[in-house]
């Protein structure tokens, strides 16, 4: 069983697939954080991260390793944990620049599809990010696609990270969903066969209530 789960920011892929993955007992996967901790890499590295031609010819480098416990998930890079450094304003500021690079993209497909079919139990896995659907797992069984408007998106993620101005974060949103949604390798889109959910009115355990069910239709 794999569930793919994409969306925009913020629009509660973490805390969905997080709560999906324990309640059914699979593995989970946040290719996001794989992203960031690239992005991580190259700033520690002073590689100036608009630079395609430069991210492109380091991001072999990293050594990125993801852990899948739902209760649990680590990241680390060279073998440093980076799970609180990821989520930085520095790293949120220019992840999305760094993910439209192709090379980079390649790297972390290879990884996230080694990770998705390793030979482990349980086999099961609910992965989320961008291009799930579309391109890492595009048979996976079930498809997701998350959605919330702008203001209940940017006060959620307010509340995560304690941000006070909310019209800032609502634009850092914007503007990193622009740029996934216009980048020409494996854009944001809904993938063919996704089913829609737009959680604005919805609590996080009404979420999870009807993906388990899906997942339960399809049979795990
Ligand atoms: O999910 P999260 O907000 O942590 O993702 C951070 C960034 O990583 C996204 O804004 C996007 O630029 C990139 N990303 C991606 N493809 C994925 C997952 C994340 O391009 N599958």
């Amino acid at each position: 069983m794999v569930v793919a789960v994409d969306g925009t920011s913020g629009s509660g892929k973490s805390s969905t697939c997080r709560g999906v993955a324990t309640r059914l007992g699979l593995r989970y996967l946040d290719t996001g954080a794989m992203f960031r901790a690239m992005t991580w890499w190259m700033l520690e590295h002073g590689v100036e991260v608009h630079d395609a031609d430069a991210v492109a010819a380091r991001c072999d480098e990293p050594v990125i390793e993801s852990g899948t416990d739902p209760a649990a998930p680590t990241i680390t890079v060279d073998g440093v944990d980076v799970a609180a450094a990821i989520r930085t304003d520095a790293v949120t500021g220019s992840v999305s620049p760094v993910s439209t690079v192709p090379a980079v993209r390649a790297r972390l497909l290879r990884l996230q599809r080694e990770i998705i079919a390793a030979d482990v139990e349980p086999a099961g896995i609910v992965v989320e990010g961008r291009d799930i659907g579309s391109v890492v797992v595009p048979d996976a069984p079930v498809k997701l696609y998350l959605t919330a408007d702008a203001s209940a998106r940017a006060s959620r993620r307010a509340a995560e990270q304690g941000a006070a101005d909310l019209a800032a974060t609502e634009r850092l949103l914007l503007s990193r969903d622009a740029i996934d949604s216009g980048r020409a390798t494996a854009p944001l889109v809904m993938a063919d066969g996704a089913v829609h959910l737009d959680t604005t009115g919805h609590t996080l355990d009404e979420v999870i209530e009807l993906v388990v069910g899906m997942v339960d239709r399809v049979g795990t």
